[in-house]
């Protein structure tokens, strides 16, 4: 049961006016990045001012938003790197960075250094099965962040370990479908905001404000019609598994590589009709690189599992501990993509 969800239409444009918010911050920054914003963490995948000052801002407003209610947040960027003598200087980076986006978003008195370390770290919280936790990633695709491609800030709400809202915006996604572009020729206006509430639907406006208006998966039940998307970085999933599964199923297009959860945006306006995603050996899925996107798909119709065919489960902390991958397509064509999966992780097995 969804327990006090009353989650206001206030609540919800709240959330698409912060997302202009950040999307103005990050894409500042985008155009303005030096070579001494972007840092490696100890993964070795790059983090920039923006991932920060993106975390802060979300978690400043909804704090203030939320003050009634016990806050927790599972966002994935925390201030230990800042925190070090060598961290100040882009620390005050972030810090004018924040102050600037909230100036904008008319919030009145300057955050110091400390605020802004604090904001980042109230996004610490373990998650789980019980209550209500956001989660966020403040910039999904660092990578093609960096690239100037895709990207998204990506903020989601469970309750009871359920996914029941899904925020997503997507600056450099074009409003027109990317089934009218060839891959490398993306152009026309760009800035998607997708939004889901469970049992409500999913909307998409664009970022500057236009009119929402619904969008639903492809209905496609066709394989052969189908284009799929995955990952633009092969060392976040095996293109070589998903180009045997697209085989088997007869896919004839070729696949649609975009980095982030706009591939779900993507998907759950019927842009393509199957994301694939198999990441190597050893590598653990994050809930907010699912959490919102996850549900602006199911909203729109589509299904999204692991590799056996199981839902993503959110309610087990900050890692989503699933088998293998993650796929997702319309309910007609599931049952036939799963098939195909299947056979093809048999395949692959038999033959190391
Ligand atoms: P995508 O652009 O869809 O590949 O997703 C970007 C997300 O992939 C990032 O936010 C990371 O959290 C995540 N990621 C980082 N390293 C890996 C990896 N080795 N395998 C799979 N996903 C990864
Ligand atoms: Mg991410």
């Amino acid at each position: 049961m969804i327990k006090n969800l009353l989650l206001p239409r206030k609540l919800v444009l709240l959330l698409l006016a912060s997302a202009n918010t950040w999307n103005s911050c990050v894409q500042k920054v985008q155009k303005a990045l030096l070579q001494s914003d972007v840092h490696a963490k100890s993964d070795k995948s790059p983090v920039t001012v923006a991932d920060y000052g993106s975390q802060a801002v979300v978690s400043f407003v909804l704090q203030k938003e939320l003050s009634s209610s016990p806050f927790s947040l599972v966002a994935e960027e925390d201030s230990g790197d800042l925190r070090k003598e060598d961290g100040q200087e882009t620390l005050q980076r972030i810090t004018k960075l924040v102050n600037e986006t909230l100036a904008n978003g008319g919030t009145a008195s300057p955050l110091s250094d400390q605020d802004v370390l604090a904001a980042i770290d109230s996004g610490k919280s373990e998650g789980g099965s019980l209550g209500q936790h956001w989660v966020l990633d403040p910039i999904d695709g660092t990578k093609g962040f960096l690239r100037g491609d895709q990207y998204a800030i990506a903020l989601g709400l469970l309750d009871e370990g359920k996914v029941v809202l899904g925020v997503l915006a997507c600056p450099n996604l074009p409003l027109q479908s990317l089934a009218c572009h060839d891959q490398h020729t993306i152009q026309g206006k760009a800035g998607c905001l997708f939004f889901a509430q469970v049992g409500t639907g999913t909307y998409m406006q664009s970022l500057d404000g236009s009119e929402p208006r619904k969008v639903n998966v492809s209905c496609t039940e066709n394989p052969e019609e189908a284009s799929f998307f995955e990952s633009y970085e092969a060392a976040h999933s095996m293109h070589d598994l998903t180009s045997l599964i697209a085989k088997k199923l007869g896919v004839k297009a070729p696949p649609v590589r975009i980095d982030s959860q706009a591939k779900y945006g993507a998907l759950s306006r019927g842009d393509g009709a199957i994301y694939m995603r198999f990441p190597h050996r050893g590598y653990r899925e994050k809930i907010w690189d699912h959490a919102a996107g996850s549900v602006v798909v199911t909203e729109a119709g589509g299904v999204v599992t692991d590799a056996a065919g199981k839902p993503l489960d959110f309610s087990r902390g900050r890692y989503l501990d699933l088998d293998t991958g993650i796929i997702v397509t319309n309910q007609k064509l599931m049952p036939t993509l799963l098939n195909a999966v299947q056979e093809s992780l048999k395949e692959k097995a038999s033959s190391l």
